[in-house]
Parts: C-alpha cells; structure tokens; sequence
C-alpha cells in the first residue's frame, strides 16, 4: 500500500492569534467573469463590513481571462520565459480586484485593491508553481484598522527574489487560505460556481450530492486526484494551520460544505464520500535507474509525481499531463530507456469511511469489471482507490462507481454491507 505523501507547509510568519470578525472571502472567476457579477460580488462583501466584520477578499481573474492570457503567450513565443509568464498571467486578478473596488468606493464603502506582493506574500522562486513561504500582513492589517475592505489579487505572489510568482492554476483558493491564517481568521469562505464539494463532478454526474463536511485528509485526496474545486496546496495548508474552509456558492445564500478536522460521526456515516477523476494522465514506465536518481530529478525539474509503483527494475510513475515537457526533458538527461502513455486517465473512490469497513476495493473492481473496463494501474491509500483507465471509459466508470457506491441515495439510506 502506499500512502499519497503531502509535503508540510512552513509556518507562516504573521500568523495572528485570532482577532475577532476577520473574514476572509475568496470569488472564482465564473463568480467574477463580468462587471454585472463583480458589483454583485463587491455587495457582498459590503454587506459582510456592514454586519461588523474585517473584510478581506481574494479575487480570481474574470472568467477565462487566466486561460487566455496563457493562449496569447503561446501565440507569441513557443516556450515563453516563465519569468515573463508569471508577469502576464498575474495580471487577470488584479483587473478583478480594481473594478470591484471601483465598485464598493461606489456603494460608500472605503476599500483598497493590492496585488500579491503588496499583501505581502512571499513565495519561493518556482514560476508558474510558487509556494507561499511567508505572509506579510502589515499592509492588509492597517486597511483593516482604517476601516478598509480589502482585495487581494489572488493566484500570486513576490519571490524572495523580487519577482512576480504564480501559485500554479487554482491557487486563488492557496491565496485565500494563506491569508486567513496569517491573518487568524476563524473560517475562509471559498465561493464558487456550485454549492459545495460533492460527491463527483457535479457537470459529468447529474445525480452528484452535496456533502455537508469533509475531513482535511479526504479533501487532500479529492482534491489530488481531480476535484478541482480546492486547490490540493490550499487544503494542505488549511489542514496544516486547522483553518476551516466553507466551500459554497457565490450565487446562493445557501450553506455548502465544511471542511475540516475528521470526527467520529465521518468515519461511521459513510463509506465512501467521493469519486473523482482526471481525464488525462501520464503514465510513465522507466527501465535502468534507481528511484533514488529518478525522483530527485524529477523533482528538481518540477514534476508533481503521483503514483509510483516499482517491480524489479521497471518504475511505473504518473504526472499530470501539463508537466508532460518538463519530465520529457529530466528523463531524456538521463542515461535511461523509457515510454509514455497519453491515452490514460485514472478513477478514485475516496472517503474516510474506508478505514472501518472492509469490501469497498473489491466492490469498486467488481464494479468496473461488470462494466467491461480494463484497469492498468491500481494504487491504494488508506482512504483511497485510485484506478488507471483507459481516457474513454473515465465517464463511465464515475457514473458506475457512483452508482456502485449508491452515492446518489442520502447517507442514512446507503447499504455498508
Ligand atoms: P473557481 O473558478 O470558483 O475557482 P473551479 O472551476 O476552480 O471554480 O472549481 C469549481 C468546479 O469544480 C465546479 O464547477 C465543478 O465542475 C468542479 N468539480 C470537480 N469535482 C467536483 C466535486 N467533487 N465537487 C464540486 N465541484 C467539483
Ligand atoms: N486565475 C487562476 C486560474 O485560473 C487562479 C484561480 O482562479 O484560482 O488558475
Ligand atoms: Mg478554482
């Protein structure tokens, strides 16, 4: 069995014992993609002033702005600098966070818009990939204490170098996070185009049910293995730093989902709280050198390896297929034989549950064996079965894992056995 590793967060200097009322509230870009939605979006966030709290906001760039920025550097120039990359692509949320301002000055409230690095969030100097290595928050807390609502561009910060760092695609939500504990807020509030985290993709999965709370541990897993409603970094640093997350729409008044530390009642409720996929992965096979070797420089190179499997003298790894360039370039520096598979994706069942009741791998192979799909790779953690399939059938094996699983039926109704 091997155990999915998280790597741990250095603490974040600034991290403040609690003040009462700090809230911090972070808007995805279908929550921000027009002006119609920002001045929603800036209501908000006065209404959350006007009921006492300090208000921070981290903004996502307007809808596919992120996207598009990243389409007209590959217009440019084949492989851009990564450094002119980050200066490009950072700029999507601050046209956010400027206009919303614009718009709360207009509904009589004080506020201000900082980029990341006026916020004061040092990263490392990984372009494209930044990790938050430190919170500044004297800015931000003294717009608070002026009575400001504040707007953090998120998705960005200063390398210790000076320069302008991304946090990889999603990291609005690591922004969010960060701050909330540099900040000592009690909950950071993620909202989003759906109402919580579900139990699958909402968009494949009609039937999908939103889950009331999950455990830091499942949402790790969830997230990493392709609910891209977190950012994995976001949950590992909430889960580090025990910040609640409340995942909920922007949309609605309605409550979403919690996510936080496990407790009894989680682990006895269900068996399986989620299932969850990814379309395209990289399944690499590598003959003719130690995994010692092969994953230092893999890691040097930025490759976020998951699964790793190793029989004799073959290693088996997967990557997501956007680090497909750069293992390409590690693997071909060394001295090694190896081939690529593209026309894999990979199905997981994650839930807590898992720990305390036997059955559920064999109910998840005998489910997609009934259903005629092939399994390439296997991969198990405690909480978690991870299946390599072929790209083509991922749709189907979520729909039947899910009906499998009766994650269609209210808990109380599920059968365990
Ligand atoms: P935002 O722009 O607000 O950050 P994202 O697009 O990053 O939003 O994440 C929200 C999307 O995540 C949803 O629209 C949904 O399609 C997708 N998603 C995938 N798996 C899940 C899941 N298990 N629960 C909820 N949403 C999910
Ligand atoms: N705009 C960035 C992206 O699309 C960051 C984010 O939205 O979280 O990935
Ligand atoms: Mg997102």
């Amino acid at each position: 069995m091997t155990t999915t590793q998280f790597e741990g967060v250095p603490s974040l200097a600034g991290e403040a014992p609690g003040r009462a009322g700090t809230v911090v509230m972070k808007f995805g870009g279908t929550s921000v993609a027009d002006t119609e939605r920002l001045l929603a979006v800036a209501r908000r966030l006065v209404a959350a002033r006007e009921a006492g709290n300090r208000v921070v906001a981290v903004l996502s760039a307007m809808g596919d702005t992120t996207d598009e920025l990243v389409r007209l550097a590959h217009e440019m120039s084949p492989e851009p600098a990564p450094r002119e990359l980050d200066m490009l692509i950072s700029v999507g949320e601050r046209v956010s966070c400027a206009l919303a301002t614009m718009a709360i000055h207009d509904l009589g409230h004080e506020a201000i818009s900082l980029t990341g690095s006026q916020a004061g969030i040092v990263t490392d100097t990984a372009h494209g990939k930044a990790k938050i290595v430190d919170v500044r928050a004297r800015r931000i807390h003294e717009a608070l204490d002026e009575n400001r609502i504040v707007l953090v561009a998120g998705f960005q910060g200063v390398s210790t170098d000076y320069d302008i760092t991304t946090l990889g695609r999603g990291g609005s939500d690591t922004t969010a996070v960060a701050l909330a504990v540099a900040l000592g807020a009690e909950a950071c509030e993620i909202y989003t185009d759906v109402e919580g985290v579900y139990t699958a993709d909402p968009r494949l999965v009609p039937e999908a049910r939103k889950l009331h709370a999950v455990s830091y541990e499942e949402m790790l897993e969830m997230a990493a293995s392709g609910a891209r409603v977190l950012q994995v970094r976001s949950v590992e640093v909430a889960r580090n730093h025990r910040v609640k997350l409340h995942v909920r729409s922007t949309f609605s008044a309605a409550d979403g989902t919690w996510i936080r530390e496990e407790d009894e009642r989680m682990l006895e409720k269900a068996l399986i709280s989620g299932v969850t996929h990814t379309r395209e992965e990289m399944l690499y096979r590598v003959e003719g050198t130690d995994p010692a070797r092969l994953f230092a420089i893999l890691a040097e190179a930025g490759v976020n390896v998951d699964t790793i499997v190793r029989t004799g003298s073959e290693i088996l790894f997967s990557a997501p297929a956007e680090d497909h360039e750069s293992a390409r370039d590690a693997l071909d520096g060394l001295d090694v034989d190896w081939t690529a598979r593209d026309d894999l994706g990979k199905v997981s069942v994650v839930g807590a549950g898992m720990k305390s009741h036997p059955g559920v791998a064999a109910r998840a192979f005998e489910t997609l064996a009934a259903a005629g799909i092939e399994l390439e790779v296997v991969i198990t953690s405690p909480i978690k079965i991870a299946c390599h399939v072929r790209g083509e059938d991922v749709e189907r094996a979520v729909l039947e894992l899910h009906r499998a699983f009766q994650l269609d039926a209210p808990e109380a109704e599920r059968q365990h056995a």
